[in-house]
């Protein structure tokens, strides 16, 4: 089994789906160490992907990683929008000509993604970012490609890992971000950023298994 181009499209669905359902968790996340705005910015910049997709949808996988980042881009006014909007561009690079992807090449799309996040914000581990979720979701993922997993069962690996890696942010202290200016008090709640990249791993794998 391979990710088609089509997973692609229902996952770029399924977060805008899920980003409106989540706004208000994800602001009242924001809202404890942040500014409140983190689940309105996802959702309106999946909206304008949404909106965006006739556009880009025809282009192989590449461009339409490329048309998603540029949408977040250009809609997202916070530190998410720049951050995913590199996520998405950079995760172009590999898969310009794509249509299909196997395991490994969904691990270089993602891999490519998230240099471009830290490449943008200077994240180390347990700074309290999104990266938090992603890193341990990427060493999943790799774990899965040694072991010839199938995709599905990488995916189920990956949000296992994903899931764990944001709730160890709410012991984290931000060491970036608006979260950062509030010192130790930004410890005892959970990342937003890292919450809303565990709900885009859950989409895509709810894409794949179903669910
Ligand atoms: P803003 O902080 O500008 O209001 P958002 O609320 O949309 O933007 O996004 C905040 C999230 O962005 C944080 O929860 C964190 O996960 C992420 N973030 C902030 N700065 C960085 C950074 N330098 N690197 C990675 N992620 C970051
Ligand atoms: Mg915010």
């Amino acid at each position: 089994m391979t990710l088609t181009k089509k997973h692609i499209l229902d996952w770029l669905k399924a977060c805008a789906a899920e980003f409106e359902t989540q706004q208000d968790y994800l602001t009242d996340l924001d809202r404890e160490i942040g500014d409140a705005d983190h689940g309105l910015n996802m959702n309106r910049g999946f909206t304008k992907v949404i909106e965006k997709l006739p556009t880009f949808e025809a282009q192989p996988i590449g461009g339409v990683m490329k048309g998603t980042g540029m949408a977040l881009m250009s809609s997202i006014g916070g530190a998410s929008g720049p951050l995913y909007g590199t996520f998405f561009i950079r995760a172009a690079t590999s898969t310009a000509n794509a249509q299909e992807l196997d395991l490994a090449g969904l691990l270089k799309m993602l891999e490519d993604g998230v240099a471009g996040i830290v490449m943008r914000g200077k994240a180390e581990p347990s700074d309290k970012t999104m990266c938090d979720t992603w890193w341990p979701a990427l060493e999943a993922c790799k774990n899965a490609v040694e072991d010839r997993a199938d995709i599905g069962s990488a995916l189920t690996a990956m949000v296992e890992a994903a899931e764990k890696g944001a709730k160890a942010t709410i012991s984290m202290q931000a060491r970036k971000g608006r979260a950062s200016y509030l010192g130790e008090r930004s410890v005892g709640h959970q990342d937003a950023g890292a919450t809303s990249s565990l709900f885009m791993i859950k989409a895509l794998s709810a894409v794949v298994n179903g669910g």
